[in-house]
C-alpha cells in the first residue's frame, strides 16, 4: 500500500464542505502529460470512429485535440482494433500530434495486454473485465466470492505486468450500468457496489504493486454519480490510497439536457475539490465536448487564482458555520424536511421555478409565453405549456394585464403593500422590512436574505409561521458551499422553513459587446455563447444542492438573456436532479467504434416521436455494453445489437430481440402503447 500524501479528511470525502480546496491526489504519468497531484484538471473525451478507420479517428482525433483533448481514447473490442492502435499513433505523430492515447477495453483482456503495449493507458471496467454479465442473481457465499476473486487475479494479472514493463497507466472506470452480477447479488446496484467493483481491482493492482492508477465511477444518474465518488474518495482515503479521479455522467444525451446533466454530476464534484480529469459525453460530435469540459473546469482555475484580498472577504462572509451536518449523509438522497406554507411551496410539493419579469414589457401579455404560459389573442386566454413557472417577480412594477389564476405574484414589500387587489400577490422582504410590527400577507410572505445573516440578530427574532419561505442568495465565489453550510446551520437550528435558492449571473464583465451588437447573427451567438454559460453554472451551483435534498425552490436571474432560457434551465436541472419531471429523459449513449447505428439521427428521430411523453426514461444505446445494466435507469430502451438490428427492453428485460432498425422505432411506440404509456401529441 502506498500512502504518499493522503490526509484525513474533515468532510470525509472532501478537504473541506465550506471553502474551494482541491483533493491532491497523486501524480499519475501519462505519457507527457501528467495527471493528478498540482496539475491542471485535464480535458479529454473518445472518438466514435471505427478503431479500423484509421484515417478517419486519426482525423477525429486531431480535431479533438484542436478543440482541447489532452487525452483521447479509443475503443478496442478485439485485437485487430487494439493493434491497429500502432497505426493510428503513428500516423498522429507524424502529424505531429503527441496526445496520449487511451485505449477502451470491455470484455476483452487479450486486446487489453495488446494495447496496453501500444498506447499510454488503457481503461478496464471492473464489471466486465473477467465476468460475463448473464443478469443471474447468485448468491456467493464468502468462500465463493473470494473463489471469484482468486479467479479474476489469474485474469487481470498479466494486464497489470504488462502496464507496470511498458509504463502504461491504467483506468478502472466503473459503469452503474455494467456492474458484474458477483457485484450486484452482493450490494445491489447501489452507490457502495461501484466502489467496491473498483476497490477489489485496485486492491490487486496494489498487491502487485502498481499504483500507476486513475479511478472512475460512471451513472447516467447524476445522483447516483455524485454519491459513488464521495463514497469512493471516503473508501480509498481510509485505505491508504489517494488515486486521481476521472468525472463522467455517462449517457448524458444532446444539448442542452446533456449540458445540465453533465453539470449537476461533475460540477458538484469540481465544487468539493474533487476530480483531475473531466470527460463530458454528448451524444454529438466529441470535439463538441471539450468546450463544455473546459468551460466547467475554468470555473475552479479562475476560483484558485484568485486574489488574497477576495478570499479574507469570503472567509469572513461564510465564518458562520464551519461543520458538516450531523443529519445529512452525502451518500444518500433524503430531502430536507420542511412544513408545507401556505400557499403551494414546501414539504412534498416539488421545488417551485421563480423568474424576474420585473424588466420586461409588462404591457403585453405575450410576455409570459416564455414564462409557460402560452397567450392566445384570439381566446383572450392562457395554455399552460408543460414547463409553466410557478412564481413571476415583478419588483415594483405594474402589469397592465390580468395574469392567469395559478400564476403567483412576487412584488417588493411597499408595492404589495399599496395593491389594491391584493389575489395571488405576495410580498418580498429584506430581513431588516420583516422585523417588527409590519403588515404581511396572512397566506405567503418571502423574505431575501443571505447565508450569513442566519447568525444575525435580526434572524433569531424573526416570526416563524407557515407563512414565512426564504430566500437565500449569495454573491460569494464558493457560493454554493456558502448556501450549503446555511442548510446545515437551519438543520443544527431545527428550523423547517422551506428556502428558495436564488442565484444571480452576471455575465457583462465578460461579454461586453452583448446587446450592442450590431449584427443579428453576432448576437444570436453571443447569446449562445451565455447560454450554455448560464446552464453550466446554473446546474453545478444548483444542482450541487438539489442533490443533496436541500432547496424547495429555484430563482435563477441572469438580466443578459430571454426568460425562455431560464425557464428551460430551470426545469432542466429540476429534472436532472429528479426532484420535478417534467419532459422525457433520454439516457443516449455518446457513441464509440462499437456503435451499431447512428446515435445521432436515432436520438433526433426518437425524440422526434416521443417527446411528449413526460416523465418516460428511454435509453438509447449504440451497443450492448453498458445496455442491459442502463436499462434498469430506463423505462423503454433502444439498443444497437448487430447491423441494422436493434433489441428492444422494457426495463432490464430485452422485449423484442435483433428487429430491423427500419421498423424498431414503430415497434417502440407499439410496446409503449400496449404497456398504456402512450398518449397522444398536443397538435399546435
Ligand atoms: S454504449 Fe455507446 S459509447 Fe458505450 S460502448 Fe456502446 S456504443 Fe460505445
Amino acid at each position: 500500500m502506498n500512502t504518499d500524501a493522503v490526509k484525513v479528511l474533515p468532510g470525509r470525502y472532501c478537504n473541506s464542505l465550506t471553502e474551494y480546496s482541491r483533493f491532491i491526489t497523486r501524480e499519475v504519468n501519462i505519457g507527457d502529460v501528467p495527471m493528478g497531484g498540482n496539475n491542471p484538471i485535464r480535458i479529454q473525451s473518445m472518438t466514435t470512429t471505427d478503431t479500423m478507420d484509421t484515417i478517419g479517428t486519426v482525423e477525429q482525433s486531431i480535431r479533438m485535440v484542436d478543440a482541447g483533448c489532452e487525452y483521447v481514447r479509443i475503443t478496442a473490442p478485439s485485437i485487430k482494433e487494439a493493434q491497429n492502435l500502432a497505426e493510428i499513433k503513428k500516423q498522429l505523430r507524424a502529424r505531429g500530434y503527441t496526445v496520449p492515447l487511451v485505449a477502451d477495453i470491455h470484455f476483452t483482456p487479450n486486446a487489453a495486454e495488446v494495447a496496453a503495449r501500444i498506447v499510454e493507458k488503457v481503461r478496464v471496467n471492473p464489471g466486465n473485465y473477467a465476468d460475463k454479465k448473464k443478469f443471474d442473481q447468485i448468491d456467493y457465499t464468502d468462500l465463493e466470492y473470494q473463489g471469484e476473486l482468486e479467479r479474476i487475479f489469474q485474469k487481470f494479472t498479466p494486464l497489470v505486468k504488462v502496464c507496470k514493463e511498458y509504463g502504461t497507466a491504467m483506468r478502472i472506470g466503473t459503469n452503474h450500468g455494467s456492474l458484474s452480477d458477483r457485484i450486484m447479488s452482493r450490494y445491489g446496484d447501489t452507490p457502495q457496489g461501484m466502489v467496491e467493483s473498483a476497490m477489489e481491482f485496485m486492491r490487486m493492482c496494489e498487491q502487485l504493486n502498481f499504483y500507476n492508477l486513475v479511478i472512475s465511477m460512471k451513472s447516467s444518474n447524476p445522483q447516483v454519480m455524485v454519491q459513488a465518488y464521495r463514497l469512493l474518495v471516503e473508501t480509498m482515503v481510509a485505505e491508504g490510497m489517494n488515486y486521481p479521479l476521472h468525472l463522467g455522467v455517462t449517457e448524458a444525451g444532446d444539448g442542452e439536457d446533456g449540458r445540465i446533466k453533465s453539470a449537476v454530476g461533475i460540477g458538484t464534484l469540481l465544487e468539493d475539490g474533487l476530480g483531475d480529469t473531466v470527460r463530458v459525453s454528448l451524444t454529438e460530435e466529441p470535439e463538441a465536448e471539450a468546450p463544455v469540459a473546459i468551460e466547467l473546469v475554468r470555473r475552479y482555475t479562475e476560483r484558485k487564482a484568485k486574489s488574497e484580498k477576495q478570499k479574507a472577504k469570503e472567509q469572513e462572509l461564510s465564518a458562520f458555520s464551519l461543520q458538516p451536518s450531523a443529519w445529512h449523509s452525502p451518500y444518500e438522497y433524503k430531502k430536507r424536511e420542511t412544513y408545507e406554507a401556505n400557499v403551494f411551496i414546501g414539504g412534498h410539493l416539488v421545488p417551485r421555478v421563480v423568474v424576474d419579469l420585473s424588466k420586461k414589457n409588462l404591457k403585453d401579455p405575450a410576455v409570459l409565453n416564455e414564462a409557460g404560459y402560452l397567450y392566445s389573442p384570439l381566446l383572450d386566454k392562457y395554455n399552460m405549456a408543460e414547463q409553466s413557472v410557478d412564481f413571476v417577480y415583478l419588483a415594483n412594477e405594474l402589469p397592465s394585464f390580468t395574469l392567469p389564476g395559478n400564476l403567483k405574484q412576487l412584488y417588493n414589500y411597499n408595492t404589495w403593500l399599496k395593491l389594491a387587489d391584493k389575489t395571488n400577490c405576495h410580498p418580498v422582504f429584506t430581513l431588516q422590512e420583516y422585523i417588527g410590527d409590519v403588515d404581511r400577507s396572512s397566506k405567503l410572505n418571502l423574505v431575501h436574505l443571505k447565508p450569513a445573516d442566519i447568525d444575525s440578530e435580526d434572524f433569531g427574532s424573526i416570526q416563524l409561521d407557515k407563512s414565512l419561505v426564504l430566500v437565500l442568495e449569495t454573491d460569494a465565489l464558493h457560493g454554493m458551499a456558502e448556501q450549503r453550510s446555511f442548510f446545515f446551520k437551519m438543520e443544527e437550528l431545527g428550523l423547517d422553513v422551506p428556502v428558495i435558492v436564488k442565484r444571480s449571473y452576471i455575465f457583462e464583465s465578460e461579454s461586453p459587446e452583448v446587446g450592442k451588437s450590431e449584427s443579428e447573427a453576432d448576437l444570436k451567438s453571443q447569446i449562445s455563447d451565455l447560454t450554455s454559460k448560464l446552464q453550466l453554472y446554473a446546474s453545478t451551483d444548483l444542482g450541487a444542492l438539489l442533490v443533496d435534498g436541500f432547496g424547495d425552490g429555484i430563482w435563477i436571474d441572469a438580466p443578459e438573456l430571454p426568460t425562455g432560457v431560464i425557464t428551460s434551465t430551470s426545469f432542466g436541472i429540476l429534472q436532472a436532479t429528479r426532484s420535478r419531471i417534467s419532459k422525457t429523459e433520454y439516457i443516449s449513449c455518446p457513441s464509440c467504434g462499437r456503435t451499431l447505428f447512428d446515435l445521432m439521427v436515432t436520438t433526433q428521430m426518437i425524440r422526434s416521436r416521443t417527446s411528449h411523453l413526460k416523465g418516460l426514461k428511454i435509453g438509447i444505446m449504440g451497443c450492448i455494453v453498458n445496455g442491459p445494466g442502463e436499462m434498469a435507469d430506463a423505462d423503454y430502451g433502444y439498443v444497437g445489437s448487430g447491423t441494422d438490428k436493434i433489441t428492444l427492453y422494457r426495463g432490464k428485460e430485452a422485449v423484442k430481440k435483433n428487429i430491423s432498425s427500419a421498423n424498431a422505432l414503430d415497434e417502440l411506440i407499439n410496446i409503449i402503447k400496449g404497456d398504456g404509456n402512450w398518449i397522444d401529441a398536443v397538435q399546435e
